[in-house]
């Protein structure tokens, strides 16, 4: 790397010192304030108000945006705002999973509130600089890289010229240039994304952690939504962070001992037991390959089946050999789940990269699952190499994985062909169409660029195309909210579909993950279980992304006796771990139903910032029916003996009598009714009104009456659909 070349392309345009504030009990209490058009650099205090009702994390990035944007505010208005936010357990290292950030922004897909965490160093460090939060608005003229200086308190913008390199180079350099020498580059967190964001509206972020083992510049990925897009359009190149490093309680704790002491004994449980449930040491999340499979949960061919042959050519045995094993693999210090598996020194075989050996970060579950069997591509070094060039090129694998797969279906069906792809034939199953796609999409050029739009806004160019049916279209689109669907086939399980659908920024499973509970283990059969379900798990989950937390240690691992306990879904020791490490590090009281509580007010507020912005109601909770049951007559046939029994014992259908397609009206109109019925049980136990809408008397009942919020929700009370 000729990195004085390199260094050459930065040039400083402003400087800002500040006075360092230290953490206490986890808080700052400190915000970073950086517009990126006016290059104003600021430190905005956090009112004791916003830290009570709003915790930090995915709390503070609503309450900023919210007060920074108005209702008509497009992302690419100068007025977006990207608001990177970790949270007061964020940075702590006796415990396994404390060092995420969630990232907030309104999005281009969806044109509404984007949440996305994030692992690696960037959040954390944030806060050892001085920062609870760091806000960021405005547009630049020429690319920035913004340097966040923990060590001297200085933020210096710099003007940087040049092409801008792919994601994973970007952040190999400029932790070379930040850190100095190579003792340094564990201390220094990069965010960045790549070509790709430039030119479609899918973008992601990078945020790097250093793999001391390795010697290695790794990344983690804020995917969902569309934010590294915003990140290009306001042209930050990068962001960079730099401390004097990491030591036993910078977050200055009420009480560390009690932390230790739950992180040794999490620490033991997944010494003894990850070998024995689900691996995550060996294979990561990957692991769920064939569980999935089996259970018929796995997306096949645009989550047409759930279930597939050849998966075994993609299960996580295969993981298992192409990851580097016994490798400390955690995305944070600390992090005994070592998830972050890796496939090291993989040869490229296309691209701008193409023969050059990589380290390539994955592939987890989704990414396995979605680029490989949700494209019908089961080819374990096609996924590898999709999944490498998705990061570097700063696109999201979930959403491109949902994506491709609907392009393919658009194309077996004759709504795309050879002409109207320039060339690509499409069919599920090639992955050299594929792959091609993508790179086009780096490029800024051909079909590349109407699949970077997402699967919303290309329903809507077919459909005024002319090319296909709308209701077609309709069906087998699988986004809501403008949003693509994570990668689980939610047909047969209710609470599933509903835990996609009633989501605040559309269908991702961090919300609310119910498919095994509803479908494998039958925990939630009435609809107030499900109900009580969807209440639950997405306020429980929220609060992660407030306190700063990983959600994989809550239930990938479980404590022996867990399945004897009174809840074993809700895992009671690992809640009773958070609750205890919450109140040793804040030093408040606390207890799981104050945990609940204060997620919720979070939660409402973000329902009502989608009501302000003009969503947030029950058209927008409506899923693709290709989420709840068989949209084709293939489909249907495939599991006709599970469909046919379900009309004969739950409709009171004569099967022998009629043809497939009445069995298959019948069948939607059913399953179109139940989940009605969820959506009003479910408002029913979350304080809504039936058109979804927070009622004045609920968010007074949870503290979330601020005035700027009931006038929101004043004029939608009497709302009955
Ligand atoms: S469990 Fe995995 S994703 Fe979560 S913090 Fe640890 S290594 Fe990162």
């Amino acid at each position: 790397m000729d990195i004085d070349r390199i260094k050459s392309q930065y040039k400083l345009l402003k400087g800002w010192d500040y006075a360092w504030t230290p953490l206490s009990k986890g808080y700052t209490d400190k915000i970073l304030y950086i517009n990126a058009g006016t290059t104003e650099i600021r430190e905005k205090n956090v009112p004791p108000a916003m830290k009570e009702k709003f915790i930090g994390g995915k709390g503070y990035g609503l309450r900023l945006l919210w007060d920074a944007t108005k209702p008509e505010t497009r992302w690419d208005d100068p007025e977006n705002e990207i608001i990177i936010s970790s949270g007061p357990i964020g940075g702590i290292t006796q415990y396994s999973g404390t060092g995420k950030s969630l990232v907030v922004s309104i999005s281009p897909q969806t044109d509404s509130v984007m949440d996305s965490n994030v692992g690696g160093f960037f959040g954390p460090f944030l806060k050892f600089s001085g920062f609870d939060a760091l806000e960021l608005q405005g547009k630049a003229q020429n690319d920035l890289v913004i340097f966040v200086d923990g060590i001297n308190h200085r933020v210096e913008l710099y003007e940087a010229s040049g092409e801008t390199p792919c994601s994973h180079l970007l952040a190999e350099q400029l932790t070379e240039i930040f850190a100095g020498n190579d003792i340094e580059k564990k201390n220094i967190g990069v965010v960045s994304t790549g070509a790709a964001a430039e030119h479609s509206l899918i973008g992601m972020l990078n945020f790097s952690f250093y793999d001391l083992k390795r010697k290695k510049v790794r990344q983690k990925q804020a995917g969902r939504g569309g934010i590294g897009t915003v990140f290009r359009n306001k042209k930050i190149r990068a962001l960079v962070c730099k401390i004097p490093g990491v030591k036993g309680n910078l977050n200055n704790v009420a009480d560390l001992d009690a932390i230790t002491e739950r992180g040794r004994r999490f620490n033991r449980e997944i010494r003894e037991l990850d070998d024995k449930q689900c691996q995550m040491r060996q294979v990561g999340t990957a692991h769920l390959m064939e569980i999935m499979n089996d259970h018929d949960l796995l997306p096949v061919m645009n989550y047409k089946y759930g279930s597939h042959p050849e998966a075994y050519r993609i299960d996580s045995s295969v993981w298992k050999r192409n990851f580097t094993q016994n490798i400390p693999d955690g995305c944070w210090i600390g992090c005994n789940m070592s998830c972050s598996k890796a496939v090291d020194d993989f040869e490229l075989k296309t691209g701008p990269c193409k023969g050059q050996k990589v380290l390539v970060d994955g592939p987890e579950y989704e990414n396995a699952a979605g680029l490989g069997a949700n494209c019908g591509i089961f080819d374990p070094g096609y996924i590898i190499e999709t999944n490498f060039y998705c990061d570097t090129y700063g696109i999201c694998t979930i959403t491109w994985s949902s994506l491709s797969a609907f392009i393919m279906e658009c194309y077996e069906n004759g709504i795309l062909n050879i002409e109207r792809t320039g060339g690509l034939d499409l069919r599920f199953g090639n992955p050299e169409a594929a792959l091609e796609m993508l790179h086009q999409v780096a490029r800024g050029e051909g079909f590349g660029l109407i699949a970077g739009l997402g699967v919303r806004k290309m329903k809507e160019m077919f459909i005024s195309n002319g090319w296909g049916e709308a209701s077609f279209l309709n069906d087998i689109g699988m986004e809501n909210k403008g949003l693509e669907y994570s990668q689980y086939m939610p047909k047969e399980s209710l609470a599933q579909q509903g835990g996609f659908a009633m989501t605040n920024k559309g269908p991702q499973h961090d919300e609310a993950w119910l498919i095994f509970m509803d479908m494998v283990n039958n925990q939630i059969p009435t609809f107030e279980d499900k109900a009580e379900a969807l209440h639950y798990f997405p306020m429980f989950r929220t609060w992660f992304g407030l306190v700063g937390l990983c959600k994989l240690p809550w239930n990938d691992v479980e404590p022996e006796n867990n399945a004897l306990t009174d809840e074993p879904a809700k895992v009671p020791e690992h809640v009773d771990n958070y609750v205890t490490i919450y109140k040793a590090v804040t030093g408040r009281e606390f207890d799981k139903k104050r945990l609940v509580e204060d997620s919720e007010r979070v939660y409402n507020f973000q329902r009502v910032f989608n009501l302000r912005r003009g969503y947030g109601t029950r058209i927008y909770d409506r899923q693709p029916y290709r989420a709840a049951g068989p949209v084709t007559r293939e489909e249907y046939e495939s599991r006709s003996e599970r469909y046919d029994k379900q009309l004969r014992e739950k409709v009171g259908i004569d099967t022998e009598k009629i043809s497939t397609e009445e069995k298959m009206k019948i069948l939607r109109k059913y399953r179109e009714e139940q989940f009605e019925r969820l959506v009003d049980a479910v408002y029913k136990r979350r304080g809504w009104n039936k058109n979804g809408v927070p009622t004045i008397e609920f968010l007074k009942k949870i503290g979330m009456d601020l005035p700027e919020v009931i006038d929101v929700v004043r004029n939608h009370q009497n709302d009955t659909t």
